[in-house]
């Protein structure tokens, strides 16, 4: 890669190179067609010594060349200033021989500030000079005669040629140079990037680029980052995911471990040994209450595996809370009363509307109220409030029975967490209910906390977005 981006450097250098040299060449071209093109109309042009000459000097008509800000002045044979209208650059009166020729002489060399047109009378002996200043002028021209044949010519063509050689070899160089250093400012960078690229590829996620450029390659640099935080970001989820599912397999496959074990013993010795009927109904009676935890745990596994899969979406419909919890907590006072629970609810009389799918609120209700019922013992209150906090509605279930671990507030609601086994045995939970609730709550875009420790009792709060 480095010898490709270097040469590509270079030959775009050189072509840079070769533009400006066309370039170059153009706008002389261009310039010099120019000079064609503005000469003709150019007052130095039209008013020439040659066009103004007569035989006669007092004939000669200046008017125009005066008019046009020049001058007209002759000179006799005897380098006297015959006649001199309008500027005047010759300064003397008279001059010498030498001096008319430096003038001459001057008239024709590059940079000066005058144009000259002179012209001879052959006839009458004098020179006829135009003089107009020139505003600015580039003299540049390139000449050659062909008749120019002597020894010098190869001395002359050996020197252009050897400059121009010099010139390019030089010109190489620098672009060669240039083009070096201006690839190592794209090189290293890439050079950086590819090989966390490569790291990223063997299965290095903390690859990243470390750079301090300010360009479209530190903004790569700084995309490539961000990738690769995601990519990290998401391995460690899969991690945890694939960790999650293999405990979970473990979890199932030990809470159906045991009913089903003790089904079997039970059902064997049904088979095997001659039992009076007590025993036999004792046995009957343990294996249906097993069959029962089976069927509980599988029930409770099937809805939250059809809750996890893409094509579950929750049924919602636009309802007032306030109205549903109504309905809802009437269907289990006869149970609170049953059991010996106390209870207060504190629900508004104005509407709060809330998208809900009936049927899996219904699930989040019973799980939360047989809960509160199974794990506390009689004469325990139980409170159901509703309130609207800003945009939302917190729905709250409330027990001041035994409560659970403050530190275990969390992970209660993972999957097949439940607490100490001598409560458990006797209530024999699957501990998937607050797993289903919280997925529930999360299809209807709210959240749920639960506030408790040991004691204290249990506060779960449901918090619902209102429409
Ligand atoms: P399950 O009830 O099937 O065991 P849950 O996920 O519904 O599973 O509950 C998890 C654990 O949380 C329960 O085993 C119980 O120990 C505890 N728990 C839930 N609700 C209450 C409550 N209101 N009071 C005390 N403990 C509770």
């Amino acid at each position: 890669m480095n010898r490709k981006i270097s040469n590509q450097f270079f030959l775009n250098f050189l072509l840079m190179f070769v533009i400006s040299l066309m370039v170059g060449i153009f706008t002389l071209m261009l310039l010099d067609f120019a000079d064609h093109v503005i000469s003709n109309s150019l007052v130095k042009n039209i008013f020439t010594a040659e066009s103004l000459m007569q035989d006669d000097i007092s004939k000669i008509n200046s008017s125009k060349v005066i008019e046009n800000a020049g001058g007209v002045q002759v000179i006799d044979k005897n380098y006297k200033v015959v006649l001199s209208e309008g500027i005047n650059t010759i300064e003397k009166d008279k001059l010498t021989a030498a001096e008319f020729t430096k003038f001459l002489t001057n008239s024709k060399a590059k940079g000066i500030l005058y144009n000259y047109s002179i012209e001879y009378n052959e006839k009458e002996d004098f020179w006829l000079i135009v003089t107009f200043p020139s505003s600015f002028r580039i003299d540049f021209a390139v000449v050659s005669n062909v008749e120019y044949k002597t020894v010098n010519f190869n001395k002359v063509i050996g020197v252009l040629v050897a400059i121009i050689l010099f010139y390019f070899l030089l010109l190489a160089l620098s672009t060669f140079i240039y083009s070096k250093l201006a690839s190592l400012r794209i090189i290293n960078p890439l050079k950086d990037l590819s090989f966390s690229v490569r790291s990223l590829r063997d299965g290095d996620y903390s690859a990243r680029v470390n750079h301090n450029q300010n360009n479209e390659l530190g903004n790569l640099a700084d995309t490539f980052n961000e990738m690769a935080q995601k990519i990290e970001d998401e391995m460690f989820l899969r991690k945890k995911a694939e960790e999650n599912r293999k405990k979970l397999i473990l979890d199932i496959s030990h809470d159906l471990k045991n009913p089903l074990a003790s089904i079997r013993g039970y059902a064997e010795l049904c088979i095997d040994q001659e039992l009076s009927l007590k025993e036999r109904a004792d046995y009957a009676k343990i294996i249906y209450n097993n069959s029962i935890r089976a069927n509980e745990l599988i029930t409770g596994l099937f809805e939250m595996s059809k809750m996890e899969s893409s094509q579950f979406k929750a049924d919602l419909t636009k309802v007032d809370l306030c109205e549903y919890v109504r309905e809802e907590i009437g269907k289990y006072i006869s149970i609170f009363d049953k059991e010996g629970f106390i209870y207060t609810f504190d629900i508004p009389k104005e509407e709060l509307f809330v998208m809900l799918d009936i049927k899996l609120m219904d699930r989040v209700f019973s799980n939360l109220i047989y809960n509160a019922v199974k794990y506390n013992n009689k004469g325990t209150e139980i409170f159901i409030t509703l309130k609207r906090e800003e945009n939302n509605v917190n729905l709250e279930f409330q027990d001041n029975g035994i409560g659970i671990p403050c530190e275990s507030s969390k992970r209660i609601f993972e999957p097949f967490v439940r607490l100490d086994n001598a409560r458990n045995s006797q209530t024999g939970g699957s501990g998937l209910g607050l797993a289903i609730t919280k997925k529930i709550i999360k299809e209807h875009d709210g959240s749920i906390d639960l506030i408790t420790d040991i004691n204290k009792g249990c506060k779960f709060i449901i918090t619902l977005p209102m429409i």
